[in-house]
């Protein structure tokens, strides 16, 4: 696994662990070029989706990316980050166990309301009053971007 810091290829693995019930294991791992530490999550990935945009663009379902938006919706609300994850591998399992590996944005955006609309109301509002905008403009970018820290509004 690359450094992310200083792009050294060679780095050591020094803790292993099971995380969020045991569906991902946890590495945490050292570069011994710049001492730099960071974490890695390995996943069973039941099948490669597709997201397909309102515009009929399609790009490679990023988890990464729907973890950031979720959790920006989530900021600064009493919600313990292993919920969190739970509930980021409950949805993507949702997605993986649809039978489709073409996903429409739109039925990830819904999947993503009615999951935090269970979770935490304030994070659902936040989040579904972006994704209003979002489906208009119909580009997942533009949605994460705006959906940005409520500190960045001052609304502290
Ligand atoms: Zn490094």
């Amino acid at each position: 696994m690359r450094c992310p810091f200083c792009g050294n290829i060679d780095t050591q693995v020094k803790d292993s662990r099971p995380a969020e019930d045991h569906v991902s294991i946890r590495r945490r791992r050292f570069c011994p070029a710049c001492g730099g530490r960071f974490t890695t999550y390995e996943r069973v990935q039941l099948r490669d989706l597709v997201v397909v945009k309102s515009n009929g663009k399609r790009e490679d379902f990023d988890r990464d990316k729907l973890e950031r938006s979720i959790r920006i919706a989530m900021q600064k609300r009493p919600i313990e980050p292993e919920r969190i994850d739970q509930m980021i591998s409950g949805i993507v399992r949702r997605l993986e166990s649809m039978g489709e590996t073409d996903v429409p944005s739109r039925t990830i955006g819904e999947i993503v309301m009615e999951s935090l609309a269970r979770i935490d109301t304030v994070a659902y509002v936040r989040f579904a009053s972006v994704y209003k905008n979002f489906q208009a403009a119909g580009d997942f970018d533009r949605f994460v971007s705006e959906l940005r820290p409520a500190g960045d509004r001052g609304e502290e």
